[in-house]
């Protein structure tokens, strides 16, 4: 019901793609991530909670239908509904029904609920695309609630050193997660200019997120002494971490899980924070769904296909373009580094 042509997941009875990567006349976008909505379709249809960050990231021109989850849709005769992936606000599984059969695509998806939107849905399916960012055993989350502790005490220790603490995450997602976490009574958080971005078209749509201040040329070292401060990734190895009196770096993310990352990364200290599922997670998702086959995408994809294989499953690795968990081109964009 669903190949990987050339453009991307494509319906030939409902005629269109699903995230695809090249100008398409339809696309159905899972989230608003750069490696699975990209520019130049023709027709746009995602989640309502997406349309602010695709409008950002895309331009307001764009031919955008949006949906709530759950509700049915058709084209050409073929079903088609959103369900919530608990990966970033507005993130969709694709639910498409045709003859019978029933696939879902999963985009991106992680099972413990972040606050920001509905919890992750297992959807019940003949297949199931999904990915496999994570997929070895060694990635293996501890709670969140453990590491917020662990971020709101770094900040603590930071202060007392009198260092800023900045702390590093993608703009669209890990950045708002990130911000919610903070204990608002350690300070004002500033953010960089692609968090700010980010930010207040998400307010605008309607996502609940603590305030936060630009940082801007016209603040002096001494206002940012002992700071908490939200930037992308890319910011590291930058000028633009210049404007900062000492500070301290920190990395959220799930690739803090492998050693050596935190040093590769030039970071003072690496959160193990991730939204997208871990190991236990991503199996506990293909079980939830009941598929007899499992198609597997970005990431550990030849590994785990062949686990799943060793359990019974009809799985295989499919050849994707998405990208996983790296770097947002949006972010080295949004705001190129400044003086002072
Ligand atoms: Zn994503
Ligand atoms: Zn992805």
């Amino acid at each position: 019901m669903l190949e990987f042509a050339k453009a991307g997941i494509y319906c030939p009875a409902g005629d269109f793609y699903i995230d695809p990567w090249y100008p398409v006349p339809r696309a159905i976008i899972t989230h608003a991530h750069s490696d699975h909505a990209r520019p130049g379709h023709s027709y746009y249809l995602a989640h309502e909670h997406s349309a602010a960050a695709l409008r950002l990231r895309l331009g307001a021109h764009i031919d955008l239908r949006t949906v709530a989850y759950g509700q049915v849709f058709y084209k050409n005769g073929v079903k088609l509904s959103l369900h919530p992936a608990g990966h970033i606000w507005g993130a969709a599984q694709v639910r498409v029904e045709h003859r019978g059969q029933v696939w879902v695509v999963s985009g991106d998806y992680k099972l413990e609920a972040d606050g920001m939107g509905p919890a992750f849905e297992p959807v019940r399916c003949h297949t199931f695309v999904t990915e496999s960012t994570f997929g070895l055993p060694v990635f293996k989350w501890k709670p969140q609630a453990v590491v917020y502790q662990e971020i709101n005490e770094w900040v603590v220790r930071n202060q007392a050193q009198g260092l800023s603490s900045v702390l590093l995450g993608y703009s669209l997602g890990k950045a708002q997660r990130l911000h919610r976490a903070l204990d608002p009574s350690l300070g004002p958080v500033y953010g960089h200019g692609a968090i700010v971005n980010t930010h207040e078209a998400l307010l605008a749509a309607g996502l609940d997120l603590p305030p936060l201040r630009p940082v801007t040329p016209a603040l002096t070292k001494k206002e940012l002494t002992g700071s908490l401060v939200l930037a992308p990734p890319s910011v590291q190895n930058s000028t633009w971490l210049n404007r900062f009196g000492p500070y301290a770096i920190g990395v959220a993310s799930g690739w803090m899980n492998l050693r050596g990352n935190k040093r590769r990364q030039a970071a003072d200290r690496g959160f193990v924070l991730s939204d997208h599922a871990d190991w236990p997670d991503l199996l506990a998702a293909i079980a939830a769904t009941g598929a007899e086959r499992v198609l597997v995408t970005h990431g550990y994809t030849d590994i785990f296909s062949r686990f799943l294989r060793e359990q019974g499953l009809d799985a295989q690795a499919v050849e994707t373009l998405f990208e996983g968990e790296v770097a947002d081109k949006e972010e080295t964009k949004a705001e190129a580094p400044t003086p002072g």
